[in-house]
């Protein structure tokens, strides 16, 4: 038995546990609402709980692992290119779509499933969780929830609020919908339409081990850019993981769980110690 799993049994507080990573550095546990309740890791200035929401902008400094993340789409062409550039590279990155793309491009959603990215949320209309009210931001984090769910059978846990806004309570409303927040470390600045040569130097000049990469799925420039940061970053000794494997967790399923959407916050194992999770 797992010492993490052993130490919630015994506190009995607890009805599930997520994780313990392989390195031991931190891990997360459920309590009978579904919510991920602790995490303890030794670079806490990167990955912190606010107001009990999982807050990640960063991995294991000491770790030469890179997540590169694409907000915004999925606009087709765009993102036809950026999966084509991942699959050339042999990369798997985190895609934060919205919504109402998604809705549009069905077959795109399906190809980053198939093609072993990972899927979070960036709400349904890209909205400013901090500046809406507070039903309104809910259904922008549910709804994009809701529907990867029911067309994937996979729960997008990863939320990035649109501009990087949030507040108290939108942490609130993330936390009581199973998610964590994930930043970024590096912005490409691609939405300032710069030239692919620009993106690229933009990029590598930011990067360090755990870096997090924050670019669009909206703008031609940066599917030309990608293989070379990636090429580039290589030879560097990085190699690229998923936001959740960056946070320490596995890749998520990419096959539908038999599990309600919020018992399988992070796409991790759930071990239930009841038959019968609250509804
Ligand atoms: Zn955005």
């Amino acid at each position: 038995m797992s010492s993490a799993l052993a130490s919630v049994l015994l506190a009995g507080a607890c009805i599930a546990v997520l994780t313990v990573t392989p390195r031991g550095l931190h891990r997360l546990e459920l309590n009978a609402g579904g919510i991920a309740k602790e995490v303890q890791c030794a670079w806490s200035r990167w990955m912190a709980k606010r107001d009990g929401v999982i807050v990640i902008s960063r991995g294991d400094p000491n770790d030469r692992a890179i997540a590169l993340t694409f907000d915004d789409g999925p606009h087709p062409r765009t993102c036809t290119a950026i999966l084509d550039a991942l699959k050339q590279e042999k990369v798997h990155a985190t895609f934060f779509p919205v919504g109402f793309r998604l809705q549009q491009n069905r077959d795109l959603l399906d190809r980053m499933i198939a093609e072993g990215h990972e899927v979070g949320n960036h709400t349904w209309d890209h909205q400013r969780l901090n500046a809406i009210s507070p039903e309104k931001a809910r259904r922008e984090v549910r709804n994009v929830r809701t529907f990867v769910y029911e067309h994937t059978g996979i729960v997008p846990h990863l939320v990035r609020p649109p501009g990087g806004s949030y507040d108290t309570r939108v942490l609130q409303i993330i936390r009581d919908e199973g998610g964590a927040v994930c930043l970024w470390t590096a912005n490409a600045g691609d939405w300032k339409k710069m030239s692919a040569n620009e993106i690229v130097d933009k990029v590598l000049e930011q990067i360090h081990p755990g870096s997090i990469v924050l670019m669009h799925d909206e703008f031609m420039q940066t599917p030309e850019a990608l293989p070379r940061i990636i090429r580039e970053l290589r030879a560097r000794g990085f190699r690229f993981v998923t936001a959740s494997e960056m946070l320490g967790a596995p890749p998520p399923p990419f096959q539908a769980p038999a599990l309600p959407p919020r018992w399988n916050i992070a796409g991790l194992s759930v071990m239930p110690s009841s038959d019968t999770p609250p509804a």
